[in-house]
């Protein structure tokens, strides 16, 4: 039994790869910046190209994209294929052991990658970005010596320097936690990798963690929680909604725990944000993740009962039933108090549908404990969830306890948790047999002629439709429920302000 998400939910913890092809003018020659380490040739035609390859949250994503967006400007396009790649970067995930593993396995892949492309006469320079770098540090190189450039998440807007030290020095490592917003140094994504990327988007609002969960690696990874402010927020939205964008999703490991400052002086709630955000022109929906129940207060309440825009979906991380295993976990609430806050959101938007996260086999949990946690699946019946077997991470307080659970155990118990999801999610997919609801159409489905959408409840929705009607939100009846997705035929077109800029995409062109 493996790890996973039970639902086909848009892929938040996905693992994705950015690369894509795309022209981008330098500033430099490529020559000049990010010159081959080992003075081996460079390409000496065309731009060098550049393949990321993401694991991880969704904040990883948007990270990808950001230094995507940083590197075209220094004389790189993408590439979707790591064979054809001059630089590799991995933006890595360190939240379970499994995670960070991955990222060693696949540098074993690039090494030998790297020894076909020198017999080519060409030099593959490799980067290891986010978490799993932030954690290990100079110990990846050790470990790894394909390895030539080290960067955390804090300090990737540092890459173009850091490209150039590496090939100065062999190279370069970058852990800090700098003082200045990386956000502010970064170049903004081109028109055309917006358009490119597609018509719904991520936008950091809100990083690190101030919570410290006894299990998780977040607050040390990532640092301190820090909030953007509002108006650079906005002037990001306003730019992705300009060249298409119609759904955004505001990212932080705790979003809800967001407080930047507005023009205004004040500190600003996730819930003041989401009300300005929805007056941006063509912004039509918008979502959030992930919150953290301590943080649901009054204002996110109101905007869902206010926003037209903000989704009636809240991914809701519990990890628990067991009231003795969230004080274990340092969770900071009860059973009691979540269910608390679902009802307030519920109150609200009684359409509200609930995703959460859970763990099961974290250190002392008990059959008692655990059978709680089942208990909470029932009791708030979730749409969709992620659910995790409990990985020691070094350095948390939970990974020296002596009362660890029996690998067979954490499986035979994630087992029976994935099939009471299961079971709460096919009756809420069954229940939308025949419903009509609106949905934005992103791009091209798998079949001619289909186009793949979202639900408001983040189910992919296929549709025969043309494809100019990409980026249009249309209303559609459900007629069948498939293994992964929900498929219908459009009602009637139910637009909620129009596209500020037609997508088109390889089918629409
Ligand atoms: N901030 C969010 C919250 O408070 O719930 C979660 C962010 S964390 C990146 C995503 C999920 O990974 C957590 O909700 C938890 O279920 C899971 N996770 C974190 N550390 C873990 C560990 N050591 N073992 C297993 N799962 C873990
Ligand atoms: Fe990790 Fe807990 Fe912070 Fe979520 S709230 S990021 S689980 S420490």
């Amino acid at each position: 039994m493996t790890e996973k998400r039970i639902g086909d939910a848009r892929r938040h913890d996905g693992m994705s790869d950015t690369g894509m092809s795309e022209t981008g003018m330098s500033r430099y020659a490529p020559s000049a910046r990010a010159a081959p380490i080992d003075g081996s040739p460079i390409r000496m035609s065309g731009p060098r190209k550049l393949h990321i390859k993401s694991y991880g949250c969704q904040m990883n994503a948007y990270d990808s994209q950001r230094m995507a967006d940083l590197l075209v400007p220094e004389g790189f396009v993408e590439t979707a294929s790591p064979e054809d790649a001059d630089l590799i970067i991995l933006n890595t995930c360190h939240i379970r052991e499994k995670a960070a593993e991955k990222v060693y396995s696949e540098l074993g892949r690039i090494r030998k990658l790297r020894q076909a492309a020198g017999r080519d006469g060409r030099r593959v320079t490799v980067a290891v970005a986010g978490c799993v770098a932030q954690a290990e540090g100079e110990e990846i190189i050790r470990r790894a010596p394909v390895v030539d450039l080290v960067v955390g998440p804090q300090s990737y807007h540092r890459l173009p320097a850091l490209l150039d030290r590496a090939a100065r020095d062999g190279r370069a490592v970058d852990t800090e936690f700098p003082a200045e917003d990386k956000f502010e140094l970064l170049a903004p994504p081109t028109r055309e990798a917006i358009r490119r990327r597609g018509v719904a988007s991520f936008v950091t609002v809100q990083e690190g963690c101030d919570k410290f969960c006894t299990f998780c690696v977040v607050p040390y990874t990532r640092g301190a929680e820090v909030s953007r402010p509002v108006e650079r927020i906005v002037r990001e939205v306003e730019r992705l909604a300009a060249a298409g964008v119609r759904e955004v999703t505001l990212i932080g490991q705790n979003v809800n725990a967001y407080h930047g400052e507005g023009a205004d002086g004040a500190r600003w709630t996730l819930g003041r944000l989401l009300r300005r955000s929805a007056e941006v022109p063509g912004i039509a929906r918008l979502r959030y993740t992930t919150s953290h129940p301590r943080d649901i207060d009054a204002s996110l309440v109101a905007a869902h009962r206010d926003v037209a825009a903000v989704m009636p979906f809240l991914h809701l991380p519990v990890q628990s039933g067991s009231d003795r295993m969230l004080a274990a976990m340092n969770r900071r609430h009860t059973v009691a108090d979540y269910l608390a806050a679902v009802d307030r959101m519920r109150g609200a938007r009684p359409d509200l549908a609930l995703s959460s996260d859970f763990i099961v086999g974290f250190p002392g949990e008990t059959e008692a404990d655990f059978r709680a946690t089942l208990r909470i699946v029932d009791q708030v019946g979730f749409c969709s969830a992620f659910s995790f077997k409990y990985s020691p991470r070094p350095g948390t307080p939970a990974a020296s306890r002596a009362d660890q659970i029996p690998e067979a155990v954490k499986t035979e118990r994630l087992q029976r948790l994935q099939g009471a999801i299961e079971h709460h999610q096919t009756a809420f997919n069954a229940g939308c047999l025949g419903a009509t609801f609106d949905v934005l159409l992103e791009k091209p489905g798998r079949h001619p002629g289909q186009l793949v959408g979202r639900s408001p409840y983040l189910q992919p929705v296929q549709v025969m439709a043309p494809p100019d009607l990409i980026g249009e939100i249309v209303a559609v009846t459900v007629s069948r429920i498939g293994p992964n997705s929900l498929h219908g035929s459009i009602a009637a077109a139910a637009d909620h302000g129009r596209s500020a800029e037609p997508i088109t995409t390889a089918a629409g062109a």
